[in-house]
């Protein structure tokens, strides 16, 4: 424990959320804590904003949120920087209300030990991401600043430290987490800033309503901006209480019914963190607690919010290579080896994929719900992966093909939800999700959800939704 500390700030470090990246005192003369916000793009329920806040406090500093916005995220373009963008106002009102300046600067004007320096901060805050890159732009200025930095695990219920290995199963993780959830699955105080940040005169910073692409040049534009979804939190927050009154009843039998609207579609707004996984939990377990929805809707919910969407988080934690081939454990790598060169009949390549030009007028829909509306329904997705396994030209394409197009299209896509599933898809995972994946000669089919008769009658309605839009 670095005995330099403040005691205040002793204590905070020992919360099972917080990573001290950088050790040390705040130097004498930092005027203000900066909360570096990456993956928690929100201000309401985020824990990393909340310890950046108490720090502050601690302190007698005011605390400064800055977002820094770079044109080359990985597989992101144009559709999720305007989802995005439509979040940045929510957030800068949000602040406010805890008493905190919220400031964005974007590439080329976005580094962000310029901007510590010019607001001479004393310590920094940060959220966390368990992907590879996300992970990578915290390692480094863990090495480079001259200031200690922490970040926080803002966006699982459970704190993801306390698994410290992978683990395999969703029954056993949940076996695990069940006896935690009552210390972690309970609404948190709302902390305001004891001081307001004054911003210097001709501060440098980008006005939220603007776009924040403009001017990009070498920008991906080519994926557009969806009507299905509207970024923000206030949008997230309108959604879920929609979710509660009108469908949380129900999910427990329609979850798995692509052809009813009956799942909350909040996974862009997790992914992007404009809502807390904790708000949405708490929300359900009020509406059961109020009477409106039975135990069984309610459990089912909390065990894909929680328990399948950390054991994701999980698994990009502790799986160096989860999202190819080497992912898969030796035997499944094996076995996929071996039946690499099975002819394929028929065979598309990954532009008659993403195209949607399959002769499976179910698959191909599916497909242009991703194209056209960014999202599709869990399902479906499961649907979608194993037959691209069938028709790809080799298992590790097949991976490849997945995720490309999984994260180029999706909104909720290069989250860590999408790696464990891409690997189940490919016959590799078994043990991950406890349902088992064929992995014999390519025809990954054979584990694939049983769709046709059920689903290719509906095709019609999702028609008219969004599928054949644009
Ligand atoms: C091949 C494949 C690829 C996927 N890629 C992604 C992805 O890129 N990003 C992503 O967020 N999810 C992905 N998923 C998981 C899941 O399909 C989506 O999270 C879910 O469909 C989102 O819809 P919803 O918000 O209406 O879910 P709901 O049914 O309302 O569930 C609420 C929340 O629980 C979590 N959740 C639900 N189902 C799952 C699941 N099976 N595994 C993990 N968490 C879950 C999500 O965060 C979701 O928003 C993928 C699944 C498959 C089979």
């Amino acid at each position: 424990m670095d005995e330099k500390l403040p005691a205040g700030l002793r204590v905070l470090s020992r919360d099972e959320r917080v990573a001290v990246r950088r050790g040390g005192a705040p130097p004498p003369g930092g005027k203000c804590v900066v909360y570096w916000m990456q993956r928690a793009q929100r201000a309401l329920d985020n824990p990393a904003l909340d310890v950046a806040i108490r720090i502050g406090n601690e302190l007698g500093l005011p605390v400064v949120a800055f977002f820094s916005v770079i044109s080359n995220f990985p597989s992101a373009n144009l559709r999720h920087y305007v989802f995005l963008n439509q979040g940045l106002a929510d957030i800068e009102e949000d602040m406010a209300e805890h008493d905190v300046t919220f400031v964005v600067r974007r590439a080329p004007n976005h580094l962000l030990e310029k901007f510590l320096e010019e607001v001479q901060a004393a310590m920094v805050v940060g959220d966390e991401n368990p992907c590879r890159e996300p992970e990578r732009w915290r390692r480094v200025p863990a090495e480079r600043l001259k200031l200690p930095f922490w970040t926080v695990d803002a966006d699982v219920v459970v704190p993801s430290k306390l698994f410290t290995k992978h683990q395999y199963m969703v029954h056993i993780l949940r076996k695990r987490m069940e006896p935690l959830l009552p210390e972690y699955l309970v609404a948190q105080p709302v902390v305001k800033a004891q001081k307001r940040w004054s911003r210097p005169k001709s501060f440098e910073a980008f006005n939220v309503t603007e776009d924040v692409t403009k001017g990009w040049r070498d920008f991906d534009r080519t994926v557009k901006p969806v009507d299905s979804f509207h970024g923000g939190t206030h949008a997230a927050q309108k959604l879920l209480r929609a979710f509660v009154t009108h469908k949380l009843a129900n999910y427990a039998t329609q979850r798995n019914h692509p052809e009813v609207d009956g799942t909350s579609r909040l996974s862009p707004y997790l992914h992007f963190g404009h809502i807390g996984p904790l708000t949405i939990a708490l929300a359900v377990e009020q509406a059961f607690q109020q009477g409106r929805v039975t135990q069984e809707a309610k459990d089912s919910y909390l065990n894909e919010l929680i328990q399948w969407r950390e054991l994701a988080v999980n698994f990009v934690k502790y799986v160096p290579h989860y999202d190819s081939m080497e992912a898969a454990p030796e035997w499944a790598q094996k076995t996929l080896r071996e039946h690499a060169g099975d002819p394929r009949n028929p065979k598309y390549t990954l532009e008659q994929l993403e195209r949607a030009e399959t002769y499976d007028e179910l698959w191909n829909a599916a497909q242009r719900q991703m194209l056209h509306a960014g999202w599709m329904h869990n399902y479906m997705r499961m649907y979608w992966a194993k037959k691209i396994l069938e028709w790809a030209p080799s298992p590790a394409k097949a991976w490849k093909f997945a995720l490309l197009l999984n994260d180029k299209y999706f909104l909720d896509g290069h989250d860590p939800n999408g790696y464990p599933w891409a690997a189940w898809a490919m016959g590799a995972l078994r043990t991950c999700t406890g349902q088992d994946s064929s992995t014999s000669s390519g025809s990954g089919s054979s584990g694939s959800p049983p769709c046709s008769s059920r689903l290719r009658p509906a095709i019609g309605g999702w028609s008219q939704r969004e599928l054949y839009r644009g």
